[in-house]
């Protein structure tokens, strides 16, 4: 992509009435735009690192077996009246009578929807296990919308329902999707931790998925030498002291980001609308569900959050916008067909290049890279195709490095980024 024809520019200035860094960032460098409080519209940069975080997402939930779907955000009252949330949650949802005069809600959660309509497909025992996911817009009437992407009045969430047998088989499962989170969540370059919490249905807690920031709502107890993480609401039931009990590391104390949440929800919903299955006997028992929740826009901004310095943003490899921001310096006319040249060859090896061929000066053009975030920065100038070099810099490190102009693209290539957490 020629930087000369993005649809977006970037501000010099912060946007006054946003406070929080992920949002100033973004705007600045035209991921998002903002729309009103806890509403912003995906720019076409924003939505190359939310495709990435999203395709992240659909392998992992693919690769433990869930299949993707897509429901209504326009909700029916008489489905939420059957779980009682309809009156229970008219604090968050947005409820309003259409011109027919039908009352509608917009969905902030699809439980109800999905056992609905999990009625028509599951009966038998040989029905189950099933998992359905989707990547939708939830909208919540969020009273406290300043975190920028961390906190969305409308937002994008993906949101998995899986449905048992028997709370062996929702045990089990839950497990596997515990560990698929881990998966994306260090592929997208997040330190998330696996933290007991509040909120189940079924057991008495749900997981969350906390990443630990200075900006977080949440406040979390985190073991210093291993994994183990509990929620500040439930610390008083676990009796926890200074020590973790599992591997008697010292315990610290810090506020987090929640950029996951997975719930065991037992029958709650499947006898609210009577989703049952017959055994192999034929006795009649209620499904077993549970829900697990990320939000795409959330990790994007908590990404942001975690990664950047006074200049910008420091996208990880895995959902950078591009691979590479090839810049061009100087009015020479080699320098600009050597650039021209090594933009082609990029594109040939399908390495995603932003290629900055606007008439403007060297200082502009870093800062621009500098806040775009791009992982590989790379310098076409006279000076530089003297040699038949470029000058690499990767945008978290100081170091600049000559590389030859035909070991470019191979360089790129082998720096693919997968981490497992
Ligand atoms: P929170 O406690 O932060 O309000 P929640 O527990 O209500 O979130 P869930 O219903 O568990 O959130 O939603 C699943 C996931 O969706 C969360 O872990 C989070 O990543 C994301 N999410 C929830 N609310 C928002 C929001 N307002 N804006 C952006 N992402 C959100
Ligand atoms: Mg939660």
């Amino acid at each position: 992509m020629r930087q000369s024809s993005l649809f977006t520019k970037t501000l010099r200035d912060s946007p006054k009435d946003e406070v929080s860094i992920n949002a100033r960032l973004l705007i600045r460098g035209g991921f998002i735009s903002k729309v009103m409080a806890g509403v912003y519209e995906c720019m076409p940069l924003g939505l190359r690192v939310l495709n990435s975080i999203n395709a992240i997402i659909r392998e992992e939930m693919n690769a433990i077996g869930a299949e993707e779907l897509h429901m209504s955000v326009l909700q029916n009252k008489d489905t939420w009246m059957k779980s009682g949330r309809w009156s229970a949650a008219k604090e968050v949802m947005y409820q309003f009578q259409d011109p027919g005069g039908r009352d509608i809600g917009l969905g902030w959660t699809h439980e109800e929807p999905l056992t609905a309509v999990a009625k028509h497909f599951i009966s038998s025992y040989k029905d189950l296990p099933k998992a359905v996911y989707q990547i939708q817009t939830k909208f919540r009437n969020e009273p406290r919308a300043k975190s920028g992407m961390l906190r969305g009045r409308e937002f994008l969430m993906k949101d998995l329902y899986s449905f048992h047998a028997d709370e062996e088989d929702l045990n089990r499962y839950y497990e596997i999707v515990a560990r698929a989170y881990e998966h994306i969540f260090g592929r997208v370059g997040l330190d998330a931790r696996r933290t007991i919490a509040a909120g189940g249905l079924f057991s008495k807690y749900s997981d969350e998925f906390q990443v630990l920031s200075e900006v977080g709502e949440d406040t979390i107890f985190y073991c210093t030498e291993c994994r183990y993480a509990v929620n500040i609401e439930v610390v008083s039931d676990f009796g926890l002291k200074s020590v973790c009990p599992e591997c008697s590391g010292a315990l610290a104390q810090g506020k987090s980001i929640e950029v996951g949440n997975i719930f065991k929800l037992g029958t709650a919903f499947s006898e609210a609308f009577d989703l049952t299955y017959v055994t192999g006997n034929g006795d009649k028992r209620p499904v077993i569900m549970a829900s697990y929740g990320i939000g795409p826009g959330r990790v994007m901004g908590a990404v942001v959050e975690m990664r950047h310095d006074e200049k910008g943003i420091m996208w990880p490899d895995s959902i950078a916008p591009y691979s590479a921001h090839l810049i061009a310096l100087g009015k020479e006319k080699s320098t600009h067909d050597a650039a021209e040249k090594l933009y082609a060859a990029l594109q040939k090896s399908s390495i995603e290049v932003l290629y900055d061929d606007r008439d403007a000066t060297a200082g502009e053009k870093f800062a621009d890279a500098d806040l775009l975030g791009i992982p590989y920065r790379l310098v076409v100038s006279e000076k530089t195709i003297k040699n038949r070099e470029v000058e690499v810099k990767r945008r978290n490190e100081e170091k600049l490095n000559m590389v030859k102009l035909e070991d470019i693209p191979k360089l790129l290539l082998n720096s693919r980024f997968f981490t497992y957490a």
